[in-house]
Parts: C-alpha cells; structure tokens; sequence
C-alpha cells in the first residue's frame, strides 16, 4: 500500500507526534491569587485587583475607560444595555456566532436581526448590513470571528450615516487588528471573554472597553454591571433608576487576568504567526477555500477554519473531517451545529418561556436560506484547532494531511 493511501483505509498516519502542549497557569497566577486572599476582602470595589487587570487592560489597549464583568455575555449585555437599547428596537449580528451574542439583546426586550457573511474570511460585511437596516436598527454587533477583524471602515461609516451604535464582538480577537488599530477600540464599545476557552482565562470573566471616553458614558456602563450602583464619589448611590443586572468580576478573576494578560502579547504573535505559516501552506490545493484574513488586517487565530469546495471532491465534508482525524489531525466540521436563527428559539420565537415576546412586535423572518452565505460556511467548514503551544513542526505536519486527504478525493 503506497505512502500516499489514507489512513483511514489502512495507509500511514501523518501525525506521528504528538502536538504541543503548555502550561496556562503558573506561579504568576498562584503569586497574585494569594495576594488577592490576602487583601481579605474579594469584592472588586474593595481591593486592588480588578482595578489592576482594567488598569493594564487599559493601558496595553490604549483606552481611558474599561468594565470588567463575570462573563462575555454578561459583558455584551452590559455594552447593549449602556447603548440604550431597550423594548422593540433591533440589532443586527451575526448569525455565526456564540449564543452569548444574542442573550443580551433578548435580555433588553430588543430582537436580534441577522446579517450574512462573507463566504470566505466569515466577517460581517457594511454591504450585508444595510441590507437589514429599518428605522427600528439601534445597534449592530460585530462579531471579529476567530480573530479575524470585520472590514470596519465602511462599517463606522454605516453607522454614522444610519446614526447606530456599534459594539464589537471580540471574545475571540484578543489584540486582532485592522488597519493598525486595535479591534475592541473602534465601535463605540468593545467586549472580550476571559472564560476558559478563550486566548486568556479567568475561569469566567469579561471586559466591556468604553470608547467616546466620555466620563458619563463610563459611568452608565459600569453601573449596568453592578445592580445600578453608582460607586463613583465616596458615596455609594443605590437608586434604581432602571434595570440592571449584578455581573460582577470578583478580585480571583482579576487576580488570574493580571498575570495572564502579561501573556497575551506572546500568545497573539504566536498565534499569528502559526495561523499565517498553515494559511499559506493551504494557498494551492485544490479543493479547499483557505481562511481570508481581511485586507489590512491581523489575525490572532482563535481558530482555523477552511472550507472545502465540495463539487472538486469526491467526499463529504464529514468524511473529509474524518480522513484528516485518522492522519492524526484532529478538526471538527464546522463551528457550531447551526445558524443561530435555526435555534429553536428563533423558529419558535420563544425568548422566554410561556411568550412570544418581544418577537411579537413585529414580522421577523429566521427562515432557513435567509443568510445563503453563512449556511453554507457551516456545511463546508472544516475547523482546526491550533494554540500557542503548537510547533513550527505540527503546522507542517497539518498542512501534510491536510493536502493529502484533499489531493486523495480531488476529482
Ligand atoms: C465566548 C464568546 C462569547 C461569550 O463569552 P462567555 O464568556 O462564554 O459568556 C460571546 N461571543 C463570542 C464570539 C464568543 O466566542
């Protein structure tokens, strides 16, 4: 049996070593966590350690004004919030996308609209997003997917003209950034995920960037993550002006995300440079779509995702994810199950339980076809892991299979 059979019908397997692996969490984050017991108090208005992170944060970003939350979605909720949307209104996202996008808006009474994608880098495109604008459109959320930055020249531009607010989505683009500026920092909020999965962890934990750097503007958003309370004189101010949730980051979070953000340099580059060296090793074969990085962008690969041009193949996508995993390189097909507007609570328009609130307001369409684009990303995507730790050696050894699984089936 020649060299070139897959291992799945019995041939050699590529990846004969294994990938790389690390440490996330050291000494650093034991030196701080035990500073931050020793404060004795772990709330983060009391001690030093939230307000360091958000200080760093800040700094390694630019900004004046950062809110640290207990999640991601909590941080998006929060951004939704501070934006004034509220009953009825609509924002536009993408449709994919964690579901942590849209709760925030269902969570204001408001209905997410969905915009479709770019076929191949999986960016929100302005040109999409005009097309679902009504007179309803508060705001849009952009999602910078996999740590690739959404065109957003023409999207601020979008938003100025139709008078939106714009928050960036970058749970997945940690120091992503387009055209020399860093994503998180362009819309009016940028929001950011500390949980266990993402380029730094906390556990759980968020950031919310305020970016008018208008001192009233920081006021609000903080006050959305902690019950309306306003802490910023001496005295702490608890009326209940309007409704806001309890998503505060305590002092253990803030303590891990000082020492792990004193990484994420290191990791991004990283990252970026392991992403680029398997995007161009794709560039030539035939059958797959490599990842598009966005003109004047750069990628902080949270993922990598290719798709397949399954008409030049004699697989399916899941056989092709297959063949890859028995050559040793572990993939999944796609990125998550569905469309987010395939979910069963927007083919039910059940936001709550027992209700057909708030998509009762008006004539909402999640028909499956209504975002062509996205859908067909999910049915030909083939994701790949890829981390900080990964050799120069295991992206070769990718790129390998990869090219042979494709040249095996090539038609
Ligand atoms: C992870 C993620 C979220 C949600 O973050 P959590 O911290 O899990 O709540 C939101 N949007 C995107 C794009 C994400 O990847």
């Amino acid at each position: 049996m020649g060299e070139n059979m897959l291992a799945l019908y019995g041939g050699p397997k590529v990846k004969t070593t294994p990938f790389g692996t690390g440490n996330r969490f050291g000494q650093d984050e034991a030196k701080e966590l035990l500073e931050a017991l020793e404060q004795n108090t772990l709330f983060y208005h009391f001690g030093e350690k939230v307000k360091k992170f958000l200080n760093d944060f800040n700094n390694l970003y630019g900004i004046k004004y950062s809110v640290a939350t207990s999640s991601g979605t909590a941080a998006l909720h929060v951004a939704i919030g501070a934006a004034g949307v509220s009953v009825g209104d609509e924002v536009i996202t993408s449709p994919i996308t964690d579901q942590g996008t849209v709760i925030g808006i269902l969570y204001q009474n408001a209905i997410p609209v969905f915009a479709d994608l770019d076929p191949h880098s999986y960016t929100m495109t302005a040109e999409a997003i005009e097309e679902k604008i009504t007179p309803r459109t508060k705001a849009i959320i952009i999602v910078h997917l996999a740590g690739n930055p959404c065109e957003m020249d023409p999207i601020m531009e979008l938003a100025k003209k139709y008078n939106l607010k714009v928050i960036e989505d970058c749970a997945q683009s940690y120091l992503t950034k387009y055209k020399g500026r860093l994503t998180g920092t362009i819309g009016d909020y940028g929001c950011f995920s500390t949980n266990d999965f993402k380029h730094i962890s906390t556990g759980d934990g968020g950031i919310v960037t305020v970016n008018s750097g208008d001192q009233e503007d920081y006021f609000t958003t903080h006050a959305f993550a902690d019950k309306n309370y306003r802490r910023e004189d001496s005295e702490v101010l608890k009326d209940l002006e309007y409704l806001a949730p309890n998503y505060r980051m305590t002092e253990l979070q803030g303590a891990v995300g000082i020492a792990q953000l004193k990484k994420l340099n290191w990791i991004c580059s990283r990252r970026n440079e392991l992403g680029e060296k398997l995007n161009k090793g794709l560039t030539s074969t035939k059958g797959i779509n490599p990842m598009k990085i966005t003109k004047g962008g750069w990628c902080s690969y949270w993922f990598y995702m290719l798709t397949l041009e399954t008409q030049q193949l004699s697989c399916s996508r899941d056989e092709f994810s297959e063949a890859l995993n028995a050559e040793g390189v572990p993939n999944q097909p796609g990125y998550i199950p569905k469309v987010l507007y395939a979910q069963p609570l927007f083919q039910k328009k059940q936001a709550y339980l027992n209700s057909q609130f708030p998509f009762d307001q008006g004539n909402y369409d999640y028909s499956i076809g209504s975002c062509p684009n996205a859908e067909h990303i999910l049915q030909t995507a083939i994701r790949l892991n890829l981390n900080e730790f990964y050799t120069n050696q295991d992206i070769d050894d990718m790129i390998t299979a990869i090219n042979k699984v494709a040249t095996y089936y090539s038609l």
